[in-house]
This record gives structure tokens, C-alpha cells and sequence, in this order.
């Protein structure tokens, strides 16, 4: 219900709002503005990124310089919810 879908025009639109923009834009909004928290089963714990595969979070992660660090000081890097 939620996911975005592609339309005839190969652009992407969230079915919520009507939102249209490239995949990963509207897969970004979708999981920010219309799936609650415990619907997403991935979440960074040290930062608001959500998504929807455990590789897209470990590629977040990853990015990071900052998220490196700040994990191996924690001890803690990716949450799964689900
Ligand atoms: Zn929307
Ligand atoms: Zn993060």
C-alpha cells in the first residue's frame, strides 16, 4: 500500500500523497513521512536513516566516517526491527 510504484512516465509516486520524484527519493519519503517507526525494518541507530534492506544499511553505515567511529565507541551499529 505504502511502497512506491512506477508510473507510466518511469518516475516513482508515493500512493499516500501523490508525491512524485526519482525511486529513491520517494522511497525516502515514503519511509520518513507514512511508515511508522516500527513498520521499518531497518534503522540506524545512531541517526534517523531508515530503510528497507539490510545492505542499503550497511552501505549507510558505512559512509559514515563519523557512524564508524561513534559504533565502535558504542558497540552498537545496526538495529533490526522486525
Ligand atoms: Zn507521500
Ligand atoms: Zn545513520
Amino acid at each position: 500500500m505504502w511502497r512506491a510504484v512506477d508510473d507510466r512516465h518511469k518516475k516513482y509516486r508515493c500512493r499516500a500523497c501523490g508525491k512524485a520524484d526519482r525511486k529513491s527519493r520517494v522511497v525516502d519519503h515514503v519511509l520518513k513521512y507514512h511508515v511508522p517507526m516500527d513498520r521499518v525494518p531497518f534503522s540506524c541507530s545512531l541517526c534517523n536513516f531508515r530503510c528497507l534492506e539490510q545492505h542499503e544499511l550497511m552501505d549507510h553505515v558505512r559512509k559514515y566516517r563519523r557512524h564508524i567511529d561513534e559504533a565502535s565507541k558504542l558497540g552498537v551499529t545496526i538495529r533490526q526491527c522486525s
